[in-house]
C-alpha cells in the first residue's frame, strides 16, 4: 500500500511481509546500516502562528530512502528502532541533524526559527538523554532556547521521579518540552504537570473531525482551554484547510501545523519557501 503525503512517497510494509521474525530481523539489519552509513534524511515542516501566519518554528522529521526513490514511512521504521537499541543511535543523530541544519539556516540568513525534534520514550528514559542534548547543543551553538523536545504521553506514563528531574534539568538549561499528539494515548494529567510542559501539540484526529462533528468542536475547544489554562502554547496538528485554520484561530490556538500551512519538505526545498 503506497500513500501520499505532500510529494512524499510513503510504502508501508504490509504486516504478512513483516510477520516473521526473520523479516523483521533483515528489516531492522538494514534500518541499522542505514543509520550507521548516515543514509537517513530529514524533512522539516513550519509550525506557524495563525494569527499573523509567520513561520516561527520547524519540525524534523525522520525519513528513510529507499533505492526506488521512496520513503520508509517514519510510522515503520521508528517503532522497529525502539525495540532495540537504534533508537538512541537514531535519535543522537537526528538530533544533532536538526541543530546543525538550524544555525547553518541561520548562518544563511534565515529567521532564528525554533526547533522541535521528535523524542521518543526510550531515549527519553536514558540515563545519558539529557547530557546528549547538552552537548549537541554545545557542539553545533543551537542555543537552548530555540528547541522544543516533542514527547509523547508514553513518557507520561512513565517514572514519575526521573521525568520530574528530567522535566527540571531541561528547564534549568532552557530547553522547551512539548507533549505530542495529545488526545490520543492515556494521559495522566497530574503525571502531566510534572514534565514541565511548555507546549500541547493537540492530535490532528481533533483538527479533522472539527468539520464535521459538533461534538469535535468541543472537544478540540475544551483540549485548546486546557492547554491555555495550564499556560502552554497550544499547537494544532494537521491543519489541511483555510476553514480548519480559522476555526482553530477562532477556539485561540496560537500555533498551526499541516498540509495547509506547509508539508514536510527537504532543507534545501524548506529554505528557499520560508527563508525569503
Ligand atoms: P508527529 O511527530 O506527530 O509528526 C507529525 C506527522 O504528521 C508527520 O508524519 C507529518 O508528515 C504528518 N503531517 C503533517 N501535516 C499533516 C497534515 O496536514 N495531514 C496529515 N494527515 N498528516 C500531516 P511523519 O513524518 O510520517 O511522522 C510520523 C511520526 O513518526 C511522527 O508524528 C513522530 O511521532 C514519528 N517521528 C518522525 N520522525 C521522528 C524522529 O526523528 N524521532 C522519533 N522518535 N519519532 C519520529
Ligand atoms: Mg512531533
Ligand atoms: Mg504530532
Ligand atoms: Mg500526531
Amino acid at each position: 500500500e503506497a500513500k501520499t503525503a505532500g510529494k512524499a512517497q510513503y510504502r508501508f510494509y504490509r504486516p504478512d511481509m513483516t510477520r516473521t521474525a526473520q523479516r523483521k530481523v533483515h528489516l531492522r539489519t538494514r534500518l541499522a546500516q542505514a543509520v550507521e552509513h548516515g543514509e537517513l534524511a530529514l524533512h522539516y515542516q513550519p509550525l506557524v502562528d495563525l494569527e499573523s501566519g509567520r513561520v516561527m518554528g520547524v519540525e524534523a522529521l525522520a525519513r528513510w530512502p529507499q533505492a526506488d526513490g521512496g520513503w520508509v514511512s517514519p510510522l515503520e521504521f521508528i517503532p522497529l528502532a525502539e525495540e532495540g537499541h537504534l533508537i538512541q543511535d537514531l535519535g543522537a543523530w537526528v538530533l544533532r541533524t536538526a541543530c546543525r541544519q538550524l544555525v547553518e539556516w541561520q548562518a544563511q540568513g534565515a529567521p532564528s526559527w525554533d526547533l522541535s525534534v521528535n523524542v521518543s520514550a526510550r531515549q527519553w528514559e536514558q540515563a545519558e538523554f539529557f547530557a546528549l542534548v547538552q552537548r549537541t547543543l554545545q557542539d553545533t551553538g543551537l542555543p537552548p532556547e530555540r528547541l522544543v523536545l516533542e514527547i509523547t504521553e508514553a513518557v507520561a506514563q512513565g517514572s514519575a521521579g526521573l521525568a520530574q528531574s528530567r522535566a527540571r534539568a531541561f528547564a534549568k538549561l532552557g530547553v522547551r518540552v512539548a507533549l505530542d499528539d495529545f488526545g490520543t494515548g492515556y494521559s495522566n494529567l497530574s503525571q502531566m504537570q510534572n514534565l514541565g510542559l511548555r507546549q500541547l501539540k493537540v492530535d490532528r484526529s481533533f483538527v479533522q473531525a472539527l468539520g464535521h462533528r459538533a461534538m469535535a468542536r468541543s472537544v478540540a475547544e475544551t483540549i485548546i482551554m486546557l492547554g491555555r489554562q495550564l499556560g502552554l502554547t497550544v499547537v494544532a496538528e494537521g491543519v489541511e484547510t483555510a476553514e480548519q485554520r480559522d476555526q482553530l484561530h477562532a477556539l485561540t490556538c496560537s500555533l498551526g501545523q499541516g498540509h495547509f500551512l506547509g508539508s514536510p519538505v527537504p532543507p534545501g526545498e524548506f529554505l528557499k519557501k520560508y527563508a525569503g
